[in-house]
Formats: C-alpha cells, sequence, structure tokens
C-alpha cells in the first residue's frame, strides 16, 4: 500500500482501535490496561493529524536561522568565556543586559505554555522564528487539546544563559533550561514514570545585527551578490546561491533542543507499539516518518509491514 493511501485510512484506522480500546473486561485490551491507554493516546493524537502536534513538542525542533555562522550550527560558538561575549555584545549595544534576556527567556517559555494549552498562537508570534511558530499554529487553536496536554500546562522553565556569539549577521545568545513539573511526579498522575519531571532544554535567541524584520524578513537585497532577493526553499539566492539571512525586529527564539524523559519514553513506547504491531506502520503520516527509527522508516519504504517471526 502506499503512503499516501495509508495515510487517507488515518481516520478509519483510529476509530477502530477506538473501539478496540474500549472494548468490554475481559478482553486483551482490558488485560493490559497501560497499553490500551497508551493505544488511546496515540490513536487520538494520529487522528487528530499527529504530524503538526508531535513537530510542536519535538524534541528538537527549528534551528539557526539562515546564515548564521558556522560556529554556532556547530555548537562550538558556546566553548568561549561567557564574560568575553557579554563584553562584545555590550560594546556593540550599550543596552544589553544579560539578565534582561534571561529574564525575557522565562517569559517566552512561560508564553509558549499557554500557547500549548489554550492561548492564541498570534501571541508569542513577535518572538518565534518562523520554523517554530508555522507548525505551533497549525497545531493549536484548533479546540482540540495537544497530547499530554494535562502535563504540558504545569510546566515550569528557569531560564540561564549559558552561551553568547557576536557573528558576523546575527547575535546569538543560549539559554539553558531547567524545566520542572509544578506539583512534582504526583501532579502528573499514575501513567508516568518516577523520575520524570525534571529535565533540561537548551533554547537559541538570534537576532540580527541590523534590526528590520516584523518578526523576520529577507532583506531587500542578497548581502552577497546584491541581487534583489530571491530565495529558494532552503533560503539560498536564486543568483549566487549563498544563504540569504534574515531582519528580525528582535530576539527571536529559533531552536530548541529538549531532553524531556517523557517524551524520550513516550517515543520509545510508540516505537514498541510499532514493532509489536507492524500494521500500524501503514499509518504514519509521511511528514511524520523522519522521527521513526531508521529501521522502521526502511520497513515502510520497502511498501509495508513484513511477516514477523517473533
Ligand atoms: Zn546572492
Amino acid at each position: 500500500m502506499g503512503l499516501f493511501k495509508a495515510f487517507q485510512q488515518l481516520k478509519a484506522v483510529g476509530k477502530a482501535a477506538n473501539e478496540a480500546a474500549s472494548a468490554r473486561p475481559g478482553t486483551t485490551a482490558a488485560k493490559a490496561p497501560r497499553q490500551q491507554g497508551f493505544l488511546n493516546a496515540m490513536v487520538n493524537v494520529m487522528a487528530q493529524a499527529m504530524a503538526p502536534r508531535i513537530e510542536v513538542i519535538a524534541a528538537d525542533r527549528g534551528g539557526p536561522l539562515p546564515g548564521s555562522d558556522p560556529a554556532v550550527v556547530d555548537g562550538s560558538a558556546w566553548a568561549g568565556e561567557l564574560r568575553d561575549s557579554v563584553a562584545a555584545l555590550t560594546a556593540r549595544d550599550a543596552a544589553f543586559d544579560p539578565a534582561t534576556l534571561t529574564s525575557f527567556a522565562d517569559q517566552v517559555f512561560t508564553a509558549q505554555v499557554a500557547v500549548w494549552t489554550g492561548a492564541s498562537a498570534a501571541t508569542i508570534r513577535p518572538v518565534m522564528a518562523d520554523s517554530l511558530w508555522e507548525p505551533l499554529a497549525a497545531a493549536t487553536g484548533t479546540g482540540t487539546e495537544l497530547p499530554m496536554a494535562n502535563v504540558l500546562r504545569l510546566l515550569r522553565g528557569t531560564a540561564t544563559l549559558t552561551g553568547l556569539h557576536v557573528g558576523a549577521w546575527y547575535e546569538s545568545a543560549l539559554m539553558t533550561f531547567r524545566v520542572d513539573v509544578e506539583g512534582g511526579p504526583s501532579a502528573i498522575g499514575p501513567d508516568v514514570p518516577q523520575g520524570m519531571t525534571e529535565w533540561g532544554e537548551e533554547w537559541l535567541f538570534q537576532r540580527s545585527r541590523q534590526s528590520g524584520g516584523d518578526p523576520m524578513a529577507h532583506p531587500e537585497q542578497c548581502p552577497s551578490c546584491g541581487a534583489p532577493t530571491d530565495v529558494d526553499e532552503a533560503d539560498r539566492c536564486a543568483h549566487c546561491h549563498q544563504a540569504v539571512p534574515y531582519l528580525t525586529t528582535g530576539w527571536l527564539i529559533c531552536h530548541v533542543v529538549s531532553h524531556n524523559p517523557l517524551q524520550a519514553h513516550q517515543h520509545d513506547q510508540m516505537v514498541q507499539y510499532l514493532r509489536d504491531n507492524p500494521d500500524a506502520l501503514r499509518n504514519i503520516p509521511p511528514s511524520a516518518l523522519g522521527m521513526l527509527p531508521p529501521d522502521i522508516q526502511a520497513e515502510i519504504a520497502r511498501g509495508g509491514p513484513q511477516p514477523t517471526t517473533r
């Protein structure tokens, strides 16, 4: 079966699985309540268009803006002394204050949690790069909750500035967050394993050295060759093929890497479920394939589930 056809069948599969999950006591489903709960959750997620919703809370989302210094992309920019880069940035912008930026980061975290749990995505638009905001806007405001909304609304984040880089086009700040769950493990419920209520996240904030955008837009001319801006899907100039950077109105959150053990646990559960239930492989939306382990992606590429010998 082709992937597109499989994707079209998503809702039908969701319905069948929901019926299975609500089966009478004594059935297989009832004998494995935890698995049933997970099946329910996964099917609900899939039936609500899995890809954009998972993208919104993915462990690695967004990325450095086009035209970022290589040292920001590969992370080597964060190895230097923080005080030196604070001095370099302050020399350019006397108003720069690390404490103010850190407090801003905390506010952005709070705003993100609010959008996850019901606030309009428009509230966070001015401080969020397109690559993060577009899936967020697509997945929220639909009247249905994100997966794990009961946990998401309890999240608290505390930022520490751990890296700063003054680059050719952008200033970049790495904020390391300590995230925890208000109320601790008991606030989340019995399905969440112990030890999964505190983790770290790294957030990359960037702003262009020359302000513009609203919140981000290409300059009118390519900075590399001077031609009127005309970019491909990878933000490369049609004339000189160099990355065309963005002008931003201010600091934007561009890249989030989360070490959330809850997400890792859910991911592992989903992988195990797919291995145990190969028929479900047919129903993974194409846009979500990249999140699956390579062996499962290869299985789908071969045309769907193969007979198992377990
Ligand atoms: Zn160019």
